[in-house]
């Protein structure tokens, strides 16, 4: 007796203990079991009539399945959304007929574990993969015009120039954009982004980079206040990734226009670079998540022609952090935001992983 009763109290504690909520009904639907996790999400105490917590239970699909798993004996698996405090949870319940045995009653038990999480992950990964496919369809349209222009043969040496640097920066936007996505299939797969460093003139990639937007700026006139060369132990691509994203942002994120200016110079230690825009700018709340991944500020200053995946900072953020270096970003809102890049200039840096770990990197 005494062994059965410790037994008892035992399967008691790992009830009460479970993170999952459990419910159990037996199957004249009278009695309850609600565990403590049960009972918090419910509100309802242990002990309360069945008739009383179905009356308040909601939603009535954990309920009509409740009885109907009683009444055919069979198991069942479903998803449900709890509202809490004005916050949706989703939340995966598998019900199992109880069986007679012993003396318990028979009856349905009902276990109710929280995937908020990863059905939030879900959200996101097929929104990106809608924002992707839009972002690399845009691009197209005006590659496809302004080559139509140039082999018409009527729009004049300056035009045709001026068409195919268009089509230049389109073709190294979709390139950057192609770029981040490889990259983070790359991180997703548990593989790092390759990095080739060889030394640059920053200066160089800076001006090519710029080259590319200048062209078509429009209402943005992008100024370059970089006097002298700047030695850069880096990947030259991934730079040009890094800036073009940088750029892109600066553009897209100040819509009445405005200058976009590119500083760049060096410590003895590292080599630097900034970005900045006279654009929306970005609230101190936004300001520590616009580096995660998927990450986009909703706002109705933000126009939906501006477009975006919200891969591109965390992307950025990645290829600093292989080559040892940090990113930084000041920014007000109405006013502007800056985005400083720091890269060591020595050859073996100590590099931060994903994971918070230091590994060395020899470049
Ligand atoms: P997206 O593709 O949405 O631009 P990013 O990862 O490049 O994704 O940027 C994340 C978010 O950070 C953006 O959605 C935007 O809200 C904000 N942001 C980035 N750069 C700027 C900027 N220069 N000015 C204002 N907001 C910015």
């Amino acid at each position: 007796m005494y062994k059965e009763m410790q037994s008892f109290l035992w399967t008691e504690t790992i009830l009460q203990s479970m993170e999952d909520a459990v419910v159990a009904v037996d199957d004249e639907i009278k009695g309850v079991f609600l565990n403590r996790a049960a009972q918090q999400l419910f509100g309802a105490k242990n002990g309360i009539t069945a008739e009383v917590f179905f009356e308040t239970l909601t939603p009535s699909q954990l309920k009509d399945s409740l009885i109907k798993v009683i009444r055919s004996n069979k198991r069942k698996k479903i998803e449900i959304e709890i509202k809490r405090s004005g916050i949706l949870f989703y939340y995966a319940v598998i019900l199992v007929p109880i069986k007679e045995n012993g003396g318990g009653r028979p009856g349905c038990v009902a276990v109710l574990r929280d995937i908020t999480e990863k059905k939030k992950l879900e959200e996101m990964q097929s929104e990106f993969l809608n924002m992707v496919s839009h972002e690399l369809r845009t691009p197209l349209t005006p590659i496809q015009v302004y080559s139509e222009l140039i082999s018409g043969g009527k729009c004049g040496i300056e035009k045709a120039r001026e068409y195919s640097l268009i089509i230049n920066r389109e073709i190294k936007r979709l390139g950057a954009l192609i770029g981040d996505v490889l990259d983070l299939s790359r991180l997703e797969a548990g593989k790092e982004i390759p990095l080739s460093r060889e030394h640059n003139d920053l200066i160089s990639i800076i001006c090519e980079v710029k080259n590319t937007f200048s062209a078509s700026a429009g209402r943005h006139k992008i100024i370059c206040d970089c006097p002298v060369p700047v030695k850069v132990f880096a990947d030259r691509d991934k730079i040009s990734q890094v800036l073009i994203n940088l750029i892109s942002n600066a553009v897209k994120y100040s819509p009445e226009g405005g200058s976009i200016t590119i500083k760049a110079g060096e410590s003895a230690e590292e080599s630097f670079f900034s970005v900045s825009d006279e654009g929306i700018g970005i609230s101190s709340e936004n300001l520590k998540k616009i580096f995660d991944k998927f990450y986009r500020v909703q706002d109705s200053k933000i126009k939906s022609s501006a477009g975006g995946a919200g891969i591109g900072l965390s992307i950025t953020k990645r290829i600093i952090d292989l080559h040892g270096g940090r990113i930084t970003v000041k920014s007000e809102e109405e006013k502007g935001s800056e985005f400083c890049v720091f890269l060591p200039k020595k050859e073996n840096t100590k590099e931060v992983t994903e994971n918070g770990k230091e590994k060395n990197f020899t470049g």
